[in-house]
């Protein structure tokens, strides 16, 4: 019963994750459909239900998406904590204004990315270009899909068709 479930919308879309308890009740009540479950199965008194993995709602709902919050910790989610300059993963990381805040660089999610700081080091107050450095993708602010993404585990290999992941 400790398991989460994804929820997704009536075409398909990632919506949230939930405990297999609401999940269950949620089938019960009709509410969903079962589209994955996992290798098991759940035993009440009377009968053994499949463990839920993902499930459908039966009728679309609009849902306003929260937007990501633009922070020191989601940026380096958001690039894996991977410098962004020379594809390293060497702790600890910065944050890098690729247009520098000089030159009127802004604090948005295209132009932070998280770098090492031997990258951080090396570029200065310039530009990428300016001292020949090159971003290994362009920054941008991610979907309602990336909490969602990064909540991924081994234990959720079923989602990832829905997670766009696979
Ligand atoms: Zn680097």
């Amino acid at each position: 019963m400790l398991r989460k479930v994804l929820v997704l919308n009536q075409n398909y879309e990632p919506l949230a994750i939930t405990s297999a308890k609401r999940a269950i009740s949620l089938l019960y009540l009709n509410r969903v459909q079962l589209v994955e479950r996992y290798a098991c199965e759940i035993h009440s008194v009377s009968l053994a239900l499949p463990c839920p993995s993902v499930i459908r709602l039966h009728s679309y709902v609009h849902k306003p998406y929260k937007e990501v919050v633009l922070n020191r910790k989601n940026i380096l989610k958001r690039d894996h904590n991977i410098c962004q300059y020379c594809g390293k993963n060497s702790q600890p990381m910065t944050i890098d204004h690729v247009i520098p805040k000089s030159y009127g660089g802004k604090d948005t999610w295209e132009n932070l990315v998280c770098a090492c700081i031997r990258c951080n080091t090396k570029k200065g107050n310039h530009t990428p270009d300016e001292v020949g450095m090159k971003l290994m993708k362009p920054p941008r602010k991610p979907s309602h899909l990336f909490y969602l993404q990064s909540m991924i585990s081994k234990a959720h290999q079923t989602w990832k068709p829905y997670l766009f992941l696979e």
